[in-house]
Formats: C-alpha cells, structure tokens, sequence
C-alpha cells in the first residue's frame, strides 16, 4: 500500500454533500436519509455524527449511504436529536477511513463535529504554518485545516473563534458542524457552494440541496445567503455575517452538471435551468436532424429543451442502465472506458437510418463522447451532430466539483473543430458563456464583475489560488500538495 504522508503530491479532489438536523428523535436516521439524497455528490464515503446532549457518537464507513447506514444496530449507536452528515467522493488512490467526514475534535469548549462541501485553496500554505507552530494533523482533508485554526484561535467563544478561523482560508466552503448546543452551518463569502435551511415539525435542517430535504418531508425554509452564518439552538436561530460583503460567484456547473434536477438553487429549478440550455444551445447551433437524443442522465433536460427549441422529435436513442454507478466517478482510465460500455446501449430500432442531435452536459476528458458517439453509428445513425450544454471545459476546478487535472482536459488541449474529429461527429458545438449566463436569465456574462463563478469555462477564478498556481496556469507543479 502507498505510503501517505501529509504532504503526498496525490491530490485529493472532492465533491461532496453535507446535511445536518438539530431537534429530532430520529436526528440520525433522517441525517442517514438526507444523506441518501444527496448521493450524487459523492459516492466513495460517509459518516454520521449524532450528539445527545452530553456525548457526540460517530461512525464514519467507506461506501455508499445505503449499504452503510440503513441498519438499525447502526442508526441506534448514533443516539441524540442532533445529528450532522457528509457524503464525499475523492480521486485519490486509496481513500483512507480518518479523511471520512465529519471530522470530530476535542476542543477546549468541547465536542466539534464539521462537514464540509468544497475546497480551500490556501489549505497547504496554513497546514504548513499550523505544523510548523505544533499542530498534528490526522488527516489530509483540508477540513482538518480549519479545525486546527479554530483550536489555536485566541478568541472566546467558539462561534467567534470559527468565524477567526475562516477569515484565515481562502476557497469554497459550505459546512455544517455541531458544538455541544448549536448546529452550525456557514457559506464561504461568495457563496461557491449551496446550503439550504428546512424545518420538520419543531427541527431544523440544513442542506446542501433541497431534494435531500424533500426526500425527509421537510419544508424549505431559505438558502443561506453566501457569507452568512446561521447557529441553532434551542432557544431557535441567531443569524451572522461576520465576513465584508462580496459580490455573489455560485457556482455554475452546480445548474449544468452537479446537482440533481429536482433540487433548487438560489430559488431556481435546477431542471428548468438545463431546459433552458438546451433551447438556448438549439438557438445558437441549429443542425438539421431527425432526431434529439440525450447522453442520458446528465444530458436529458438539455436534450429536452434543445427538442423542443428546435421542433425536432426528442428520443431515448440511448438507454442507461441505472445500476452502474457515473462513469466518471471510477478511479482508473481504463475501468472509465468499462463502465460507459456498461452504462449504455444504444436503442437500434429507433437509430438505424437517422441524423442524430446528440445532447450532453459537458466534455470532460471525452472519454464519454468517443464511445457514445461510436455506439450511436454502430446503430446505424447516419449523422451524428453532438451539442454541448456547456462551453468548453479548459480549466480544473479547485473549489469542490472534480476536475481532472488542466493537461487532461478535452478542451485544453484542441480547438473545437479538433475535438469534433477526435470524437467522431459530423459537427460539434458547445453553448456560448453568454448563452449559458441567458439560460440563467443574466443579460449575459458581466466581464467585470461575473455574476456566477464559472472558472472550469473561463479561467477566471474567484480566489486566489495560494496552493494552486502551477495547477491553474497548467504548469508544471513544484511544491508537493494535496488539495481536499
Ligand atoms: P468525460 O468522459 O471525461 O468527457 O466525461 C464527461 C461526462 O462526465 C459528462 O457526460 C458528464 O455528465 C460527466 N461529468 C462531468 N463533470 C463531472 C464531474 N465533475 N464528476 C462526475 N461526472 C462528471
């Protein structure tokens, strides 16, 4: 096995979902629920940390929701009304159990449990800091940075001493973390992440999207706004923003790719976002075709919205099989390659003799494409003209969505008309920034000041990138890091 240090050059992308209840005698078997929802966010690991009031109970398991924490013996160890949860979903090579979320301390004032959806981008640079001043770190998690922030801060109480701590980081955050009388759940200053806040009966909950609060039967309150902090007691809700105010950047590819189509984000409908993609995609690279097909799942509301755009009849000309888990999460190239053979069929009957619109959500490595498209002519599609409901993905994301590193990227290594040959299509073309910024009803992409962090299609990243340079510009690294 490899030998893991702090500092392994081995990065650790995550994406990740968070969920947390505060006043429930079921806190976590609907944490385990909520969790469940939230699935997508994050496949490889998950925990649950329950308090009772006096103690804090964790199990942290390796695997999925489901064959983790549907059982009765394990649900009942976690014991207490307040309950927070994560999902995760890393890239690297072995996931190691203490990376597992939420993390818990033993600070001066008690228990501390966090969950944390996103990524810092000056972890590296305040570890080696913090280890440098004593601190001894048990995992690799960036997570782990702003616990020890928090146990060195000077300052009083511990709400005061997280905020002092995440003055410190740099990034995208969305958490959730328990104290000994509060659940606390804070956005990063430009909101890069979602974080919903619900209610059941007399709880609250908060979540990273709203279909993980439909899923428990809860009402949805609000979002929390980007740099808000909200604490739950039992005496109800304190509300905070303790950061200066910044001009909002949530991130885009949440609408095109990341969430599920049935949750909400800053008061829209995810679905009705891709529907509007693709019928603005259809407005801007019209193909004559017979047919609208969706790369299914991801590509389904785009292809929908395209069909409709377009008057062109929308299909199922590719079939899934839903018992695999997403290509993109399997952890070698060449299991990739397996798992799109086994994810998809093209339907024959409806192909054979047909010029195809083929719809997706995103290129990535083009791994997807390559063999979607050679499925769908196998079949018998006479034309294969591919649509993209992004604009090219050129740049890694450092924020919490799992991107490849820059050199790996389709889009950052050939021009359009190159990666059409590439992938084999008669024609390809991606939505516009601006187009992606009309489907979400913005005039169009505010150069100065963009209304949404899209830096996976521009470049332009909302934050300093302390621990990342080399990475971004697609140079070669020379520190060794590990971002989580
Ligand atoms: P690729 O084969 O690398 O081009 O992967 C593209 C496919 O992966 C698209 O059809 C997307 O639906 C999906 N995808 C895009 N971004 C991600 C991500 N960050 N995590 C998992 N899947 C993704």
């Amino acid at each position: 096995m490899r030998h893991e240090t702090p500092f392994d050059d081995d990065k650790l992308h995550e994406e990740c979902g968070v969920f947390g209840v505060f006043g429930h005698p079921d806190a976590a078997a609907l944490t385990a629920l909520g969790l469940h929802a939230l699935q997508h966010r994050g496949q490889e690991a998950a925990g649950i940390v329950s308090q009772d009031g006096k103690q804090f109970m964790s199990e942290r398991r390796l695997g999925l929701v489901g064959d983790n924490f549907s059982r009765e013996d394990v649900i009942r160890r976690l014991a207490g009304e307040r309950a927070i949860g994560h999902t995760r979903y890393s890239t690297t090579g072995d996931t190691i159990l203490r990376n597992v979320q939420p993390l818990f301390a033993d600070l001066a004032e008690g228990g501390f449990a966090v969950a944390h959806n996103g990524n810092l981008t000056n972890a590296q640079a305040l570890r080696h800091e913090l280890v440098k001043r004593g601190s001894i770190f048990q995992s690799t998690s960036d997570t782990e940075t702003i616990v020890h922030l928090i146990a060195t801060s000077g300052f009083g109480r511990l709400t005061d001493r997280m905020i002092h701590a995440l003055k410190q980081v740099e990034g995208a955050y969305s958490l959730v973390a328990l104290t000994p009388d509060a659940m606390i759940g804070v956005r990063d200053p430009l909101g890069v992440r979602p974080l919903s806040l619900g209610k059941l009966e007399n709880a609250w909950i908060l979540a990273s999207e709203t279909c993980a609060l439909d899923i428990i039967g809860a009402d949805f309150v609000r979002d929390l706004d980007p740099g808000e902090m909200v604490v739950i007691r039992e005496t109800g809700v304190e509300t905070l923003r303790p950061f200066p105010a910044q001009s909002h950047r949530f991130c885009i590819f949440e609408y095109v790719y990341f969430a599920r189509p049935d949750s909400y984000m800053e008061g829209s409908s995810v679905y009705e976002a891709r529907k509007r993609i693709g019928m603005e995609l259809a407005r801007e690279s019209h193909a004559d075709a017979d047919i609208v097909i969706p790369v299914p799942d991801s590509g389904t509301p785009a292809a929908i919205g395209y069909a409709s755009e377009a008057g062109i009849p929308f299909e199922l000309g590719i079939i899934r099989n839903h018992y695999v888990g997403r290509t993109f999460i399997e952890p070698t190239d060449n299991i990739r390659h397996l798992g799109v053979k086994l994810k998809h069929n093209a339907n024959r009957a409806l192909l054979e003799g047909k010029r195809v619109i083929l719809v997706d959500d995103s290129i990535v490595r083009g791994t997807t494409s390559v063999k979607i498209v050679n499925m769908v002519r196998e079949a018998g599609a006479t034309e294969v003209h591919m649509r993209i409901a992004s604009p090219p993905t050129t740049h890694s994301c450092f924020y919490g969505v799992d991107t490849p590193e820059r050199s790996k990227l389709l889009a950052s290594r050939m021009s359009v008309a190159d990666m059409a040959k590439h992938i084999g299509v008669d024609s390809l073309a991606f939505i516009s920034i601006d187009g992606l910024y009309r489907a979400m009803r913005e005039p169009g992409r505010n150069s100065q000041q963009p209304q949404y962090c899209d830096a996976c299609f521009t470049g332009d990243y909302p934050t300093t990138l302390t621990d990342h340079e080399d990475e971004a510009t697609g140079n070669q690294l020379s520190l060794l890091t590990e971002s989580v």
